[in-house]
């Protein structure tokens, strides 16, 4: 049996600064708060707004809890689903950094409940799973793969970040699987991703019909910077300077996400994974 098709509309939830390598290794909590600038503290009520009353899942990344105690109370209390990007955003496919990563969310995780995770740069290995059950996660949602697409890994749920592509295949969906030249040379367009949308808004809002004809839930990823203006800064100009691949993140998706919302239903990916269970026993 199945349940009710819609879009799985995520919101990976960091500062602009997250987007720039270079900025891994600052650990001072003060120069990296100040570095946010105030900006995801701002642009949170602008995002519940444009929800409106459609559910999303907001992946936080930890530290914006730790500098602003108020926003993920407020996705919650929006009702929308509050997940897991990380507590600092670097690349944690080696679970021995993950592992430190999350025993550093540990604290402000737990009176909300957390349980899905959205890896940084959506890159995950295989050992991640059963790390993140220890760490009280029911799912993760860490690799590309086509809509409709729900595999278990151990006890975990992974529901993958979507791609589309024309013909089926049938392989082992095995992390990481994460937007890279072997996943478009095999084919597969990861329409799921905000760099994709920058580019294709109207031909991605059309996959993503199409794909609710065919009865798939695609899990589509925003970011904030995405949805309410960062503001300029000559730290900023330079970091695009720097890396001309990364503009595509700020191009403005509101529009994106208004004909979306007026489009087609949504729910967080906890929702449906939890119809999805209750349905299927
Ligand atoms: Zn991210």
């Amino acid at each position: 049996m199945s349940i009710s098709p819609r879009v799985l509309l995520s919101i990976d939830y960091e500062p602009v600064f997250a987007l720039f390598r270079h900025y891994d290794h600052i650990r001072d909590p003060k120069i990296r708060r100040d570095m946010d600038g105030g900006f995801t503290s701002r642009a949170i009520d602008s995002i519940l707004d444009q929800l409106g009353d459609a559910k999303a899942s907001i992946y936080l990344v930890g530290e914006i809890a730790e500098w602003y105690p108020d926003v993920p109370q407020k996705i919650v209390d929006a009702g929308h689903e509050l997940g897991l990007h990380c507590q600092f955003h670097r690349p944690l496919v080696n679970v021995d950094q993950l592992a430190d990563d999350l025993r550093d969310s540990q604290e402000w995780r737990k009176p909300f409940n957390v349980q899905g995770y959205r890896a940084p740069m959506v890159g995950i290995s295989e050992q991640a799973y059963p790390l993140l059950e220890s760490f009280g996660f029911t799912y993760s949602s860490s690799i590309y793969a086509p809509a409709g697409t729900l595999l278990k890994k151990g006890n975990m749920w992974e529901i993958p970040v979507s791609t589309w592509r024309a013909r089926d295949a049938h392989e082992d969906l095995v992390a990481p699987r994460d937007f890279s030249f072997k996943l478009l040379l095999g084919g597969e367009f990861p329409y799921g991703s905000s760099f994709s949308i920058g580019f294709l808004a109207r031909r991605i809002l059309s996959i993503i019909e199409e794909e609710l004809k065919r009865g798939h839930s695609p899990v589509i990823i925003m970011h904030p910077y995405e949805l309410v203006d960062s503001g300029s800064s000559s730290r900023l100009t330079r970091d695009l300077i720097r890396n001309p691949h990364l503009v595509p993140f700020l191009w403005d998706k509101s529009p994106f996400l208004r004909d979306l919302l007026k489009s087609f239903p949504t729910s967080s990916l906890r929702s449906y994974l939890d119809e999805t269970v209750a349905v299927n026993g």
